[in-house]
Protein backbone atom coordinates (compact mmCIF):
# COMPACT_ATOMS: atom_id res chain seq x y z
CA UNK A 1 0.00 0.00 0.00
CA UNK A 2 0.87 3.88 -1.07
CA UNK A 3 2.08 5.08 2.64
CA UNK A 4 0.49 8.17 0.95
CA UNK A 5 -2.63 7.68 1.39
CA UNK A 6 -3.23 5.52 4.42
CA UNK A 7 -6.55 3.22 5.03
CA UNK A 8 -9.18 5.43 6.81
CA UNK A 9 -9.94 3.93 10.06
CA UNK A 10 -13.47 2.15 8.49
CA UNK A 11 -10.98 0.71 6.14
CA UNK A 12 -8.89 -0.81 8.69
CA UNK A 13 -11.21 -2.24 10.56
CA UNK A 14 -13.76 -3.58 7.79
CA UNK A 15 -10.62 -5.57 6.11
CA UNK A 16 -8.61 -5.95 10.02
CA UNK A 17 -5.51 -4.24 8.40
CA UNK A 18 -5.99 -6.74 5.81
CA UNK A 19 -3.61 -9.56 6.97
CA UNK A 20 -3.51 -12.57 5.11
CA UNK A 21 -2.65 -16.28 7.02
CA UNK A 22 1.35 -16.13 5.50
CA UNK A 23 0.76 -20.34 5.53
CA UNK A 24 -2.83 -20.65 3.79
CA UNK A 25 -3.88 -17.46 2.06
CA UNK A 26 -6.76 -17.66 3.99
CA UNK A 27 -8.56 -14.26 4.19
CA UNK A 28 -10.33 -15.07 7.84
CA UNK A 29 -7.41 -15.76 10.63
CA UNK A 30 -6.59 -18.67 11.90
CA UNK A 31 -7.51 -19.33 15.09
CA UNK A 32 -4.75 -20.61 18.21
CA UNK A 33 -6.07 -22.87 21.02
CA UNK A 34 -2.40 -24.09 22.37
CA UNK A 35 -1.82 -22.85 25.45
CA UNK A 36 2.11 -24.07 24.62
CA UNK A 37 4.93 -23.58 22.30
CA UNK A 38 8.01 -25.45 20.90
CA UNK A 39 11.35 -24.74 22.36
CA UNK A 40 14.21 -24.87 20.05
CA UNK A 41 17.07 -27.25 20.36
CA UNK A 42 18.87 -24.71 21.56
CA UNK A 43 17.00 -24.26 24.16
CA UNK A 44 15.30 -20.78 22.96
CA UNK A 45 12.13 -19.68 21.78
CA UNK A 46 12.83 -18.19 18.12
CA UNK A 47 8.76 -18.17 17.47
CA UNK A 48 9.14 -15.32 20.41
CA UNK A 49 6.09 -17.55 22.06
CA UNK A 50 6.08 -19.81 24.86
CA UNK A 51 3.08 -20.00 26.99
CA UNK A 52 -0.52 -18.80 26.22
CA UNK A 53 -0.65 -16.63 29.62
CA UNK A 54 1.95 -14.81 28.21
CA UNK A 55 0.33 -14.03 24.68
CA UNK A 56 -1.26 -16.13 22.23
CA UNK A 57 -0.86 -15.61 18.12
CA UNK A 58 -4.76 -15.36 17.81
CA UNK A 59 -4.28 -11.82 19.75
CA UNK A 60 -2.16 -10.10 17.22
CA UNK A 61 -4.51 -8.94 14.78
CA UNK A 62 -6.86 -8.09 17.24
CA UNK A 63 -4.92 -6.02 19.07
CA UNK A 64 -2.83 -4.62 16.02
CA UNK A 65 -6.33 -3.42 14.76
CA UNK A 66 -7.42 -1.66 17.87
CA UNK A 67 -3.62 0.17 18.15
CA UNK A 68 -4.34 1.11 15.03
CA UNK A 69 -7.96 2.77 15.46
CA UNK A 70 -6.48 4.34 18.85
CA UNK A 71 -3.94 5.82 16.95
CA UNK A 72 -1.66 4.03 19.89
CA UNK A 73 2.19 2.52 19.99
CA UNK A 74 0.64 -0.82 21.27
CA UNK A 75 -2.48 -2.40 22.52
CA UNK A 76 -3.31 -5.51 24.56
CA UNK A 77 -6.51 -7.14 25.11
CA UNK A 78 -7.80 -8.83 28.81
CA UNK A 79 -10.51 -11.33 29.79
CA UNK A 80 -12.28 -8.36 31.15
CA UNK A 81 -13.32 -4.36 31.03
CA UNK A 82 -12.66 -4.89 34.67
CA UNK A 83 -9.72 -6.99 34.06
CA UNK A 84 -8.30 -4.55 32.05
CA UNK A 85 -8.85 -1.29 34.06
CA UNK A 86 -8.31 -2.53 37.63
CA UNK A 87 -4.03 -3.42 36.13
CA UNK A 88 -4.22 -0.03 35.01
CA UNK A 89 -4.53 0.73 38.75
CA UNK A 90 -2.84 -2.38 40.17
CA UNK A 91 0.45 -0.70 37.91
CA UNK A 92 0.73 1.78 40.73
CA UNK A 93 2.13 2.28 43.90
CA UNK A 94 0.34 1.86 47.53
CA UNK A 95 0.06 5.63 48.38
CA UNK A 96 -0.58 7.03 44.86
CA UNK A 97 -3.59 9.52 44.61
CA UNK A 98 -5.67 8.78 42.02
CA UNK A 99 -8.35 11.04 40.90
CA UNK A 100 -11.53 9.70 39.49
CA UNK A 101 -14.45 10.42 37.21
CA UNK A 102 -17.73 10.99 39.96
CA UNK A 103 -20.16 9.11 37.08
CA UNK A 104 -18.32 5.96 35.76
CA UNK A 105 -19.04 2.35 35.47
CA UNK A 106 -20.14 1.84 38.77
CA UNK A 107 -18.55 -1.93 39.80
CA UNK A 108 -14.71 -0.57 39.13
CA UNK A 109 -15.84 2.75 41.11
CA UNK A 110 -16.76 0.07 43.67
CA UNK A 111 -13.44 -1.95 43.35
CA UNK A 112 -11.42 1.33 43.88
CA UNK A 113 -13.14 2.78 47.08
CA UNK A 114 -13.06 -0.90 48.68
CA UNK A 115 -10.18 -3.13 47.66
CA UNK A 116 -8.25 -0.60 46.09
CA UNK A 117 -8.18 1.44 48.93
CA UNK A 118 -7.63 -0.89 51.00
CA UNK A 119 -4.43 -1.94 49.23
CA UNK A 120 -3.04 1.74 49.81
CA UNK A 121 -3.92 3.90 46.58
CA UNK A 122 -5.70 7.08 47.91
CA UNK A 123 -9.01 7.53 45.62
CA UNK A 124 -10.40 10.72 45.47
CA UNK A 125 -14.01 11.31 43.61
CA UNK A 126 -13.92 14.19 41.16
CA UNK A 127 -16.91 15.13 39.13
CA UNK A 128 -14.14 16.00 35.92
CA UNK A 129 -16.91 17.83 33.56
CA UNK A 130 -16.09 20.47 36.36
CA UNK A 131 -12.31 21.60 34.98
CA UNK A 132 -11.60 23.56 38.23
CA UNK A 133 -12.69 21.05 40.05
CA UNK A 134 -10.37 18.65 38.85
CA UNK A 135 -7.16 21.09 39.03
CA UNK A 136 -8.13 21.94 42.66
CA UNK A 137 -8.08 18.38 43.66
CA UNK A 138 -4.41 17.55 42.18
CA UNK A 139 -1.54 16.86 44.29
CA UNK A 140 1.85 18.00 42.41
CA UNK A 141 4.10 14.75 42.36
CA UNK A 142 1.81 12.63 44.69
CA UNK A 143 -1.26 11.97 42.24
CA UNK A 144 -0.32 9.24 39.25
CA UNK A 145 -3.26 9.06 37.77
CA UNK A 146 -6.89 10.78 36.33
CA UNK A 147 -9.36 8.31 35.35
CA UNK A 148 -11.93 9.82 33.04
CA UNK A 149 -15.09 8.04 31.58
CA UNK A 150 -16.72 10.13 28.91
CA UNK A 151 -19.38 10.20 28.28
CA UNK A 152 -19.91 8.49 31.54
CA UNK A 153 -22.52 5.73 32.48
CA UNK A 154 -25.18 6.28 32.78
CA UNK A 155 -25.94 9.74 33.23
CA UNK A 156 -23.42 10.55 30.11
CA UNK A 157 -22.01 13.38 31.39
CA UNK A 158 -18.81 14.64 28.89
CA UNK A 159 -15.36 15.52 30.60
CA UNK A 160 -13.50 17.47 27.75
CA UNK A 161 -10.38 15.27 26.92
CA UNK A 162 -7.95 17.48 25.87
CA UNK A 163 -8.31 19.88 29.06
CA UNK A 164 -8.41 16.81 31.34
CA UNK A 165 -4.94 15.64 29.73
CA UNK A 166 -3.27 19.82 30.35
CA UNK A 167 -4.50 19.55 33.95
CA UNK A 168 -2.96 15.95 34.59
CA UNK A 169 0.44 16.74 32.64
CA UNK A 170 0.80 19.59 34.66
CA UNK A 171 0.60 17.90 38.09
CA UNK A 172 2.97 15.05 36.59
CA UNK A 173 0.01 12.42 36.58
CA UNK A 174 -1.22 10.22 33.21
CA UNK A 175 -4.55 10.69 32.01
CA UNK A 176 -6.20 7.46 31.26
CA UNK A 177 -10.02 7.57 29.60
CA UNK A 178 -12.42 4.93 29.63
CA UNK A 179 -13.73 5.20 25.98
CA UNK A 180 -16.27 2.02 25.97
CA UNK A 181 -19.32 4.43 25.39
CA UNK A 182 -17.13 6.90 23.03
CA UNK A 183 -15.62 3.77 20.78
CA UNK A 184 -12.85 4.61 18.61
CA UNK A 185 -15.19 5.65 16.04
CA UNK A 186 -16.06 8.70 17.01
CA UNK A 187 -13.33 9.44 19.47
CA UNK A 188 -9.74 9.28 20.01
CA UNK A 189 -8.23 9.89 23.37
CA UNK A 190 -4.42 9.48 22.73
CA UNK A 191 -4.79 12.10 19.93
CA UNK A 192 -6.52 14.08 23.08
CA UNK A 193 -3.36 13.89 25.21
CA UNK A 194 -4.14 10.80 27.32
CA UNK A 195 -2.05 8.10 28.06
CA UNK A 196 -3.79 4.93 28.52
CA UNK A 197 -7.41 4.33 26.54
CA UNK A 198 -9.52 1.58 28.03
CA UNK A 199 -12.15 -0.26 26.56
CA UNK A 200 -14.97 -2.84 27.85
CA UNK A 201 -14.67 -5.04 24.26
CA UNK A 202 -17.68 -6.62 25.71
CA UNK A 203 -19.47 -3.64 24.24
CA UNK A 204 -18.85 -2.03 21.00
CA UNK A 205 -15.87 -3.21 20.05
CA UNK A 206 -17.44 -6.84 19.54
CA UNK A 207 -20.85 -5.74 19.40
CA UNK A 208 -23.08 -8.83 19.29
CA UNK A 209 -23.34 -9.39 23.29
CA UNK A 210 -21.61 -12.90 23.05
CA UNK A 211 -18.43 -12.43 24.99
CA UNK A 212 -16.98 -10.30 27.48
CA UNK A 213 -13.40 -9.16 26.89
CA UNK A 214 -11.30 -5.88 27.76
CA UNK A 215 -8.71 -3.85 25.99
CA UNK A 216 -5.71 -1.20 26.57
CA UNK A 217 -4.01 0.78 24.27
CA UNK A 218 -1.43 2.89 24.90
CA UNK A 219 0.28 6.16 23.36
CA UNK A 220 3.95 4.92 24.55
CA UNK A 221 5.54 1.60 24.61
CA UNK A 222 7.42 2.94 28.34
CA UNK A 223 8.27 1.57 31.96
CA UNK A 224 4.74 2.06 32.84
CA UNK A 225 2.96 0.19 30.06
CA UNK A 226 5.78 -2.62 30.03
CA UNK A 227 4.66 -2.92 33.83
CA UNK A 228 0.87 -3.29 32.60
CA UNK A 229 1.80 -5.95 29.85
CA UNK A 230 3.97 -7.88 32.74
CA UNK A 231 0.88 -7.73 35.57
CA UNK A 232 -1.09 -9.56 32.82
CA UNK A 233 0.94 -12.54 32.72
CA UNK A 234 1.09 -12.49 36.17
CA UNK A 235 -2.94 -11.85 37.42
CA UNK A 236 -3.50 -14.05 34.41
CA UNK A 237 -6.85 -12.30 33.20
CA UNK A 238 -5.89 -13.49 29.68
CA UNK A 239 -8.72 -14.07 27.05
CA UNK A 240 -9.19 -16.98 25.36
CA UNK A 241 -7.76 -17.78 22.11
CA UNK A 242 -12.00 -18.07 20.55
CA UNK A 243 -12.92 -15.17 22.11
CA UNK A 244 -10.20 -12.91 20.62
CA UNK A 245 -10.82 -14.48 17.54
CA UNK A 246 -14.63 -13.12 17.70
CA UNK A 247 -13.52 -10.13 19.12
CA UNK A 248 -11.93 -9.32 15.85
CA UNK A 249 -14.81 -10.77 13.90
CA UNK A 250 -16.69 -8.28 15.38
CA UNK A 251 -14.81 -5.41 15.69
CA UNK A 252 -14.70 -6.15 11.38
CA UNK A 253 -18.06 -4.48 11.36
CA UNK A 254 -17.59 -1.86 13.89
CA UNK A 255 -18.00 1.76 12.19
CA UNK A 256 -21.24 0.49 10.50
CA UNK A 257 -22.94 -0.81 14.03
CA UNK A 258 -21.28 1.80 15.66
CA UNK A 259 -22.77 4.50 12.96
CA UNK A 260 -25.89 3.07 12.59
CA UNK A 261 -26.79 2.80 16.62
CA UNK A 262 -25.75 6.03 16.68
CA UNK A 263 -28.46 8.10 14.54
CA UNK A 264 -31.08 6.08 16.28
CA UNK A 265 -29.84 6.76 19.60
CA UNK A 266 -30.20 10.63 18.19
CA UNK A 267 -33.68 9.87 16.70
CA UNK A 268 -34.40 8.08 19.94
CA UNK A 269 -33.30 11.35 21.76
CA UNK A 270 -35.25 13.79 19.44
CA UNK A 271 -38.26 12.30 19.50
CA UNK A 272 -38.99 12.03 23.58
CA UNK A 273 -37.22 15.36 24.06
CA UNK A 274 -40.11 17.78 25.36
CA UNK A 275 -42.18 14.64 25.51
CA UNK A 276 -45.11 15.13 28.37
CA UNK A 277 -44.55 11.80 29.71
CA UNK A 278 -40.35 12.76 29.80
CA UNK A 279 -38.87 14.32 32.63
CA UNK A 280 -35.61 14.97 30.45
CA UNK A 281 -33.33 13.10 27.60
CA UNK A 282 -29.54 12.66 28.65
CA UNK A 283 -27.56 12.21 25.28
CA UNK A 284 -24.67 14.28 24.22
CA UNK A 285 -25.75 14.85 20.76
CA UNK A 286 -29.04 17.17 22.12
CA UNK A 287 -27.74 20.93 21.49
CA UNK A 288 -29.54 21.98 25.38
CA UNK A 289 -27.65 18.79 26.94
CA UNK A 290 -24.72 20.54 29.21
CA UNK A 291 -21.40 18.85 28.00
CA UNK A 292 -22.92 19.07 24.55
CA UNK A 293 -20.60 21.67 23.29
CA UNK A 294 -17.37 19.72 24.66
CA UNK A 295 -18.92 16.69 22.97
CA UNK A 296 -19.31 18.17 20.05
CA UNK A 297 -15.87 19.25 19.83
CA UNK A 298 -14.60 15.84 21.11
CA UNK A 299 -16.18 13.68 19.39
CA UNK A 300 -16.01 13.19 15.08
CA UNK A 301 -18.69 12.05 13.37
CA UNK A 302 -21.64 11.36 15.95
CA UNK A 303 -22.44 10.93 19.65
CA UNK A 304 -22.81 7.44 20.28
CA UNK A 305 -25.42 4.79 21.19
CA UNK A 306 -26.07 5.55 24.65
CA UNK A 307 -28.43 7.43 25.74
CA UNK A 308 -30.33 7.74 29.34
CA UNK A 309 -34.26 8.57 29.56
CA UNK A 310 -35.89 10.30 33.08
CA UNK A 311 -39.42 9.28 32.93
CA UNK A 312 -42.22 11.28 34.68
CA UNK A 313 -43.07 9.65 37.61
CA UNK A 314 -40.25 8.78 40.00
CA UNK A 315 -38.99 5.05 40.28
CA UNK A 316 -42.25 3.62 40.07
CA UNK A 317 -43.27 4.86 36.64
CA UNK A 318 -39.33 3.84 35.24
CA UNK A 319 -39.52 0.66 36.34
CA UNK A 320 -43.15 0.55 35.24
CA UNK A 321 -42.30 1.81 31.51
CA UNK A 322 -39.23 -0.74 31.44
CA UNK A 323 -41.71 -3.47 32.71
CA UNK A 324 -43.77 -2.33 29.67
CA UNK A 325 -41.33 -2.73 26.83
CA UNK A 326 -41.90 -5.27 23.81
CA UNK A 327 -38.94 -4.61 20.93
CA UNK A 328 -36.48 -2.90 24.00
CA UNK A 329 -35.03 -5.63 26.12
CA UNK A 330 -35.18 -5.24 29.47
CA UNK A 331 -31.49 -6.35 30.31
CA UNK A 332 -27.79 -5.13 31.58
CA UNK A 333 -24.98 -4.10 29.68
CA UNK A 334 -24.64 -2.36 26.29
CA UNK A 335 -23.18 -2.12 23.01
CA UNK A 336 -24.81 -4.56 21.12
CA UNK A 337 -26.55 -4.85 18.09
CA UNK A 338 -30.19 -5.22 19.86
CA UNK A 339 -31.31 -2.03 22.04
CA UNK A 340 -31.66 -2.63 25.90
CA UNK A 341 -33.01 -1.11 28.94
CA UNK A 342 -32.48 -0.32 32.69
CA UNK A 343 -33.29 0.88 35.08
CA UNK A 344 -29.96 1.51 36.73
CA UNK A 345 -30.18 2.97 40.60
CA UNK A 346 -31.63 -0.45 41.72
CA UNK A 347 -28.39 -1.85 40.13
CA UNK A 348 -25.91 0.67 41.33
CA UNK A 349 -27.29 1.22 45.00
CA UNK A 350 -27.07 4.57 47.46
CA UNK A 351 -23.79 6.00 46.12
CA UNK A 352 -24.99 6.08 42.31
CA UNK A 353 -25.35 9.57 40.72
CA UNK A 354 -28.31 7.39 38.81
CA UNK A 355 -31.23 9.25 39.53
CA UNK A 356 -34.53 6.87 40.39
CA UNK A 357 -36.45 8.04 37.61
CA UNK A 358 -33.57 7.29 35.05
CA UNK A 359 -33.40 4.43 32.17
CA UNK A 360 -30.68 3.73 30.29
CA UNK A 361 -30.73 3.01 26.51
CA UNK A 362 -28.89 1.43 25.16
CA UNK A 363 -29.60 1.63 21.68
CA UNK A 364 -29.11 -1.00 18.80
CA UNK A 365 -29.66 -1.24 14.80
CA UNK A 366 -32.89 -1.84 14.31
CA UNK A 367 -35.39 0.26 12.61
CA UNK A 368 -35.74 3.46 14.79
CA UNK A 369 -39.45 3.65 14.43
CA UNK A 370 -39.61 0.42 15.85
CA UNK A 371 -37.87 1.56 18.97
CA UNK A 372 -39.66 4.61 19.38
CA UNK A 373 -43.01 2.95 18.93
CA UNK A 374 -42.05 0.72 21.85
CA UNK A 375 -40.95 3.51 24.44
CA UNK A 376 -43.64 5.41 23.19
CA UNK A 377 -46.60 2.89 23.82
CA UNK A 378 -44.58 1.55 26.90
CA UNK A 379 -44.89 4.92 28.18
CA UNK A 380 -48.72 5.01 28.23
CA UNK A 381 -49.17 1.54 29.39
CA UNK A 382 -47.11 2.81 32.55
CA UNK A 383 -49.59 5.70 33.47
CA UNK A 384 -51.73 2.65 34.05
C1 LIG B 1 -19.12 -2.77 30.92
C2 LIG B 1 -18.23 -1.65 31.22
C3 LIG B 1 -17.03 -1.83 31.93
C4 LIG B 1 -16.63 -3.18 32.48
O1 LIG B 1 -16.33 -4.07 31.44
P1 LIG B 1 -16.55 -5.67 31.55
O2 LIG B 1 -16.19 -6.12 30.18
O3 LIG B 1 -17.99 -5.89 31.91
O4 LIG B 1 -15.62 -6.17 32.59
C5 LIG B 1 -16.22 -0.73 32.13
N1 LIG B 1 -16.57 0.49 31.67
C6 LIG B 1 -17.71 0.71 30.99
C7 LIG B 1 -18.04 2.08 30.52
C8 LIG B 1 -18.58 -0.35 30.76
O5 LIG B 1 -19.72 -0.13 30.10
Amino acid sequence: MNKDTPMKPATVAAQALGWIDEATKAVAPPLHPSSTFIRDADNGYSSGRNYSRADNPTYDQAEAVLASLENAADAAIFASGMAAATVVFQSLEPGDHVVISRVMYWSLRNWLLTFAADWGLKVEVVDTTDLSALKAAMRLGETALVWIETPGNPTLAVTDIAAAAEIAHGAGARLAVDSTVATPVFTRPLDLGADIVMHSATKYLNGHSDLVAGALATKAVDAHWEKIKRLRIQLGGVLGSFEAWLLLRGMRTLFPRVRAAAANAMAVAQHFRGHPLVEDVLYPGLSNFPGHDVAAKQMLGGFGGLMSIRVKGGERGAIATAANVQIWKRATSLGGVESLIEHRASVEGPDSPAPPDLLRMSVGIEEASDLIDDFEQALTAAQN
